[in-house]
Parts: C-alpha cells; sequence; structure tokens
C-alpha cells in the first residue's frame, strides 16, 4: 500500500511543443493517501488515461515525477510498482476457462493452489460468475468479458493501488449499477487505494470520496463531490458537475452585488471588487424560483 504523489508532471506526445494544446497534461500536481477512493473525472481526450498510464509505468512522462511513499519510482517499471490496472476493454485469455484467467495473476505470483481456488470462488461470487467458471472465456458476451477483467484486476490483494480506466463502458445499464455499488462496497472492505477514471459523474461521485476533475489537460479542482456541486472553483466544474450543469451568465457587479441586464442578484457574501476583465454568475437552475418585483424570496 502506498500514498501516491504526482510531482509537477506534464507530458506530451510531441517531440517539440508549441503551445498548450500540444500538451495531454500540463502541471499535475497530485496526492492520493493510501487507501483512499478516488475518480479522475473529466471529458473525453482531457487526459485521464495518459495520467493512469504514467502511474502505472505504461507511459513515461515528458517532465516531473510520480512517487510512492515519497519514493521516487518514475523510472520503475509497471511490474516492480505492483499496481493492478483495468482497462476500458475487456483484456482476457479467450483460450482459457473464466476461472484459469481469474486463477492466472494469482499463480504467477507463486500462489498456492489452495489459496488459489478460494480467492477466485470470492472474487466469482462478488462478481456473479460462479455459474460460468468452468466456460471457455470466447464465449461469453462483452460485459461477461468485461466483468472476467475486473476479476484479474482484483483478484491480487497485495497490491498498491487498483486503477479502473472507465471500466463499465462496454456493460449494460443495470448491471452497471450493481457493479458501481460493488466495487464501492469492495473499497470499504479491502481498504486499498483505488482510482476511478470515467467522463461520467454519477460513476465517479458515487465511487469517489474525493473526485479529481479534469479539464484540457489540467486538473480544475479536487474535493469531495458535495464541494464540487456547492463550490465550485472553475467555470467548467460548474457547468460539467450537475444534471443540468450551471448557467454560466455575463454579470456585472454592482455595490457588491451580482446584476444581471441591470437586474439585481442577491448573493450570500457581498462581492469583493476583482481586477478581472470579466465577470460571470453561475447558476444552478433547480435553485431558480419568481417573486414579485423587488421582493426577495
Ligand atoms: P482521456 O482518457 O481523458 O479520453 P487521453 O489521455 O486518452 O484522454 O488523451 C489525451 C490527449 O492525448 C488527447 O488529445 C488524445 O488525442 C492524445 N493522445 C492520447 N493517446 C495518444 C497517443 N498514443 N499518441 C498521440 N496522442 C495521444
Ligand atoms: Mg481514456
Amino acid at each position: 500500500m502506498s500514498k501516491i504523489t504526482l510531482n509537477d508532471l506534464s507530458h506530451s506526445y510531441l517531440d517539440k511543443q508549441n503551445s498548450d494544446s500540444d500538451w495531454a497534461l500540463r502541471n499535475i500536481n497530485l496526492d492520493w493517501q493510501d487507501g483512499g477512493a478516488y475518480a479522475l473525472l473529466g471529458p473525453s481526450g482531457c487526459g485521464k488515461t495518459t495520467l493512469l498510464n504514467i502511474v502505472s509505468g505504461l507511459l513515461n512522462p515528458t517532465k516531473g515525477k510520480v512517487l510512492f511513499d515519497g519514493k521516487d519510482i518514475t523510472s520503475q517499471t509497471p511490474v516492480e510498482r505492483n499496481i493492478a490496472q483495468i482497462f476500458q476493454f475487456p483484456v482476457i485469455y479467450d483460450t482459457m476457462t473464466v476461472y484459469e484467467n481469474l486463477a492466472f495473476p494469482l499463480k504467477n505470483r507463486g500462489m498456492s493452489d489452495g489459496e488459489i481456488d478460494l480467492r477466485v470462488k470470492e472474487i466469482a461470487e462478488m462478481l456473479e460468475l460462479t455459474k460460468t467458471l468452468n466456460n471457455r472465456a470466447s464465449g461469453l458476451t462483452a460485459d461477461g468479458k468485461q466483468k472476467i477483467s475486473l476479476g484479474r484486476g482484483l483478484a491480487r490483494s497485495k497490491v498498491n493501488v487498483i486503477m479502473f480506466d472507465e471500466p463499465l463502458t462496454v456493460i449494460d445499464p443495470h448491471l452497471k449499477w450493481v457493479l458501481r455499488s460493488k466495487l464501492k462496497e469492495l473499497h470499504q472492505k479491502i481498504n486499498r487505494t483505488m482510482i476511478y477514471v470515467t467522463h461520467d459523474q454519477t460513476e465517479a461521485l458515487t465511487f469517489a470520496d474525493q473526485v479529481v476533475v479534469m479539464h484540457e489537460g489540467q486538473v480544475v479542482q479536487t474535493g469531495t463531490p458535495v464541494e464540487l456541486f456547492e463550490k465550485p472553483k472553475h467555470t467548467f466544474v460548474g457547468h460539467f458537475i450537475g444534471s443540468p450543469g450551471m448557467n454560466i451568465i455575463p454579470c456585472k457587479l454592482d455595490n457588491g452585488n451580482a446584476a444581471i441586464d441591470g437586474v439585481k442578484v442577491s448573493v450570500s457574501s457581498q462581492i469583493k471588487k476583482s481586477n478581472f476583465s470579466k465577470t460571470e454568475i453561475g447558476i444552478r437552475p433547480e435553485f431558480v424560483s419568481f417573486s414579485e418585483e423587488g421582493i426577495p424570496v
């Protein structure tokens, strides 16, 4: 088990960089505490997979460091880092049975047959795979195969961190809900650091205690689901979190209050005069109500 630190991490897939958009990741600084349940949330293309691959060692960052418990492991191989990574699409051996697929990572690490049997059955039970243990993996549906992938990632118990990269993409909606709750339960049971990557806010907010929101290669805010909803620090977070998202409307400052088109909007605390050239107000539509002119609700 480890605390994971990302220290001023930047990554570009290009040899030369001329502008911000040439970077897939820019100046990422993060601390993931030992045993935490984290989500990495952001739209497609914002750099989530790039970040995971750098943590697991599949990718070498252009700049910056990865530390486990304060030790620089940036040049270590994925095997040395002892991480379980579950990918978006199933990674399994079609010619093996479900049982053999789940047992494989354990066998590789020299576990005894008895221990393997117990562990495989426990994982199969959790993922509702018990009845299919003796079937060939090739005959399963896409979501059946992804359950095996999840099982293979979860089978090894002594890993530093378990990382999931949009693991429920190919799973049908009902099972998605079931598996999401199972993963949460599992985190509480085994207390390993887990990092769950998704573009789906519901998945992120139900799984994680702390959500890292990414936008165009940068981390724009880290917080609990409630903090992100109630106190977004970036217009992107206000708009991205919530359904529907926050409406962001240009406004002016009028004696510490906001004014939209000359109409004053009372705010809970007076706004100090800022030097920003642009002022906007974020409004969550579900909290809008109407009143007589000039009479606060
Ligand atoms: P996400 O997982 O959030 O969808 P990615 O990390 O896959 O985002 O991608 C971040 C950016 O890096 C995107 O602009 C993507 O096009 C680019 N990118 C990802 N993988 C590669 C690659 N192997 N070669 C070049 N560009 C890549
Ligand atoms: Mg991705």
